[in-house]
Order: structure tokens, then sequence, then C-alpha cells
């Protein structure tokens, strides 16, 4: 698969999150040399889960990392909406046979530090990539026919193009887009990750459960083989602090849903202690590249989580760009362009429905009604066709 191109001036990657190494492993995919640098100390994700729809397992396949990452995921078997103050079923939409035989492909959910870890591997067991730690991308100067980038301790590094896979709060985006911050939700997601018994065997269920509330959401599903159990509450707040993994406050979770049924408070008094979660988007955009440099993930297209897609979204931004790389790599100005065309409306597309998304699920009053009435009236295959736009994707 590899092209004789290993010697040549290397892609260099700004961040090395679910983004970042899946692009650098899907350009060594392709035969192509990556320099990957990471601020941080070590590679590594967060402790809390993340769902994956059938649209990553797509491009996964694509790369061959599907089976990897479905070894130690959980495949739910239905995703189901309750009214958090009644208990009362709004949808029940099957996850299992019918779903992968609608899309292809399956739905599961897995522990961050397993899908990072898979793609870590991944990267180490290419000689084309090379992974440096400790080491802050700064700046970057495009000289046309190659880019030198800018490292915290000074060193300047050449590279044929540079890809900045550096978040939410990039400062590559910054240079290129200038939009400022990014958009403060109003929204905080608490998260913990419970062993299996420690969750009561009344309360343990297999599938995706979201507990709709006014201003609140609750969001449970197992972990890791079904050995872990993954808890978000989501609630509305002016507080901000920038960052992800901020200890959380129980007394302020708790005032938000302490009048929920039982199923909920119960799991929620379980947990000790919080992490928190400042929920951010941004407005789409579709200035993604500039000459040699390019936006990936998170850097390109933040999304509220509500539609549970930001990862699967970095992913198929990694595959297809490699993708347009390999078609165009005497060009690769063009290929960026080509990359960005082809991703900004499916991806601002789930921007904008992530908060649409949002709303719902903390619909109140006649809204809540109206919700109910929407997605709990439909069939099976309604709901399939209802999500074929983003699951039948990219
Ligand atoms: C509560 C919550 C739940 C979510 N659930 C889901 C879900 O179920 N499914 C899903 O698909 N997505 C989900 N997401 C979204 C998903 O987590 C993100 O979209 C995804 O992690 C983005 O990956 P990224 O690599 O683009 O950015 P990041 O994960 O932010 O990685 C950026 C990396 O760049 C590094 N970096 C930053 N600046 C520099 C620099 N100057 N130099 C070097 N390194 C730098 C950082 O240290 C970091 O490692 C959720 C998000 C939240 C908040």
């Amino acid at each position: 698969m590899a092209k004789a191109n290993g010697g040549a001036a290397p892609f260099l990657i700004s961040g090395g999150g679910i983004g970042g190494l899946i692009a650098a492993y899907a350009l060594a995919r392709q035969g192509y040399p990556v320099r990957l640098f990471e601020q941080s100390p070590e590679f590594r994700e967060v402790g809390a889960g993340i769902q994956l729809g059938p649209n990553i397992f797509r491009v996964l396949e694509k790369v061959g990392l599907k089976d990897a990452i479905l070894a130690d995921a959980h495949r739910p078997p239905a995703q189901e909406m309750r009214d958090a103050l009644t208990g009362k079923v709004i949808a029940n939409i099957p996850l299992g046979a019918e779903f992968s035989q609608r899309f292809g492909q399956p739905y599961a959910v897995t522990h961050r530090a397993d899908i990072h870890g898979t793609f870590l591997k991944a990267c180490q067991s290419s000689n084309l990539v090379t992974l440096e730690n400790s080491r802050r991308v700064d700046g970057y100067e495009d000289h046309g026919d190659h880019i030198t980038v800018t490292l915290d301790d000074g060193e300047r590094a050449d590279g044929r193009a540079l890809i900045a896979c550096d978040g939410m709060w990039s400062k590559i985006r910054e240079r290129l887009v200038g939009d400022g911050a990014p958009r403060v939700s109003g929204h905080i997601a608490y998260r913990a990750v419970l062993k299996r018994d420690e969750v009561p065997d009344d309360l343990w269920r297999p599938d995706v459960v979201l507990w709709a509330g006014p201003r609140t959401h609750f969001v449970h599903y197992p972990l890791r083989r079904a050995e872990l159990y993954n808890l978000v509450a989501v609630f509305h707040s002016d507080h901000y602090e920038e960052g992800w993994n901020a200890e959380g406050a129980r007394d302020v979770m708790w005032q938000h849903f302490k009048m929920q049924v039982p199923q909920v408070t119960r799991m929620l008094e379980r947990i000790d202690t919080w992490r928190m979660w400042v929920l951010c988007d941004r407005e789409p955009v579709k200035t993604w590249s500039e000459g040699r440099v390019v936006l990936l993930g998170d850097a390109a297209h933040p999304m509220l989580q509500y539609l549970a897609q930001g990862a699967c979204m970095a992913t198929e931004d990694a595959v297809i760009l490699a993708e347009k790389v390999a078609a165009s790599p005497d060009d690769l100005p063009a290929a960026f362009a080509a990359y960005t065309q082809e991703r900004y409306v499916r991806t601002a597309r789930t921007q904008v429905m992530a908060r649409v998304y949002g709303e719902f699920y903390h619909a109140r009053g006649v809204t809540a009604e109206l919700r109910d009435m929407a997605v709990g009236g439909r069939t099976t295959q309604q709901a399939y066709d209802g999500i074929e736009w983003l699951y039948g994707g990219p």
C-alpha cells in the first residue's frame, strides 16, 4: 500500500486527540510520512463514553480499524428516550440486526480511551508516523512549496503541509478563520463512569437511555464489553470554565434533577465525584484551508454532543482528507479545497441539528408535548428514514 515517498517531507499534524491520530494513520495508509505534535506530556483521553454511529464504521472499514474498535465496544440493542418527570417511554429505536441491515454498519458505544488507544496503537505500528509529546505548535509559515511550524521550545520543523487537529480552541483556526472564542451554549455536562457491579441490577440497562427533562437530560449506557457504565447529566447553567476536566459540584447538579423519577435520582446518587464539561460550539464556516494549512475535527466544526457525532465527524474528515491528498498529491492546496468542499455542508448540518436536538431533549410544557408527538409517533422505519442523512454517509 505504501508509495515510495517515505523519505519526502512529512505532513505535520498539530494535536494528538482522536482527530489527529486517525488523520496521521489514514495518511500513513496512503503512503505518506507524518510527524504529529501533541502538547500534553502523554497521549490520553478523558474517562468517559462515546457513541459511534454507523457512519464512523463505514470509514473505519476503509482503513482497516473497524474490528479493532468493535472488539472493546458494547453494542446496545436499542436507543430509548424517556420522560424524566413521569418515566414514560417516549421512543424506542432498535439498534440491532434491523438497524445494521438498514445502514450496512452497526451502532456501538465505547470508552474514549479505547478508541483513542486503538488509533494510537495503529500509528505506533506504522513506520511512517512519528509521534512527539510535550510539543506545542505555536505558529507556522507557509512558504508556498512547503510549510514551517514553530514549536514551543523554539525548534522549527519543515513539512509539506500542516493539518490542524488542535480542537475547539484551535490557535490555527484563530489565524485562518478569526471567529474568536467558541460559543458557550449555557449547557453543562457532568460525567462519571461506574463499574458494572456499582450499578444496582434493577437500574442496569444494556441500551442507550436518555431521560429528557425540563432544561436537563441524563444519558446512560454500558461501556467496554459492558464492564463499565457511563453516565452523563446535562443541565442549563450560566457557569463558564474553559476546558473539559474540572470537578463538578454535586449539589449544583442535584438542584436540577432532584424532582425527577427514582430511576434517575437513584442513579445520580451513586456518584461521588463528577467531572464537568462546559459545552461549546461554533457557527459553521467553510474557510477550512489556506494554501498548505487545513483544519480537521473540532478545529474545523466544533459541535454540541447531542447527535453524538464530533469524533465520528473527525474520523470521517481524516479518511476523506487522506483520500483527497492521494488523489492530488502534487497540488495539496487543491486537495485541501476538495476536502473542504466535500465536508463542510455535511458537518454544518450536524452542527446545526445538534443544537436542535439539544432544544428537543430539554423541552418544557407544550414544546415537550410536541417533541413527544414528533419522536414518539414514528415507526422504526420512519425513525431510520429521519436519520438517513447522517447515518447513511459519508
Ligand atoms: C460531553 C461530550 C460528549 C460527547 N460525545 C460524543 C459521542 O458520543 N460521539 C462522538 O462522536 N463525539 C462525541 N463528542 C465529541 C468528541 O469528543 C469531539 O468532537 C472529539 O473528541 C474531537 O476530537 P479532536 O481530535 O478534533 O479534538 P480534541 O479531542 O480536542 O483534541 C485536540 C488535541 O490537540 C492538542 N492541542 C491543542 N493545541 C495544541 C497545540 N498548539 N500544539 C499541539 N497540540 C495541541 C490537545 O492537547 C488535544 O490532545 C462529545 C463531546 C462532549 C463534550
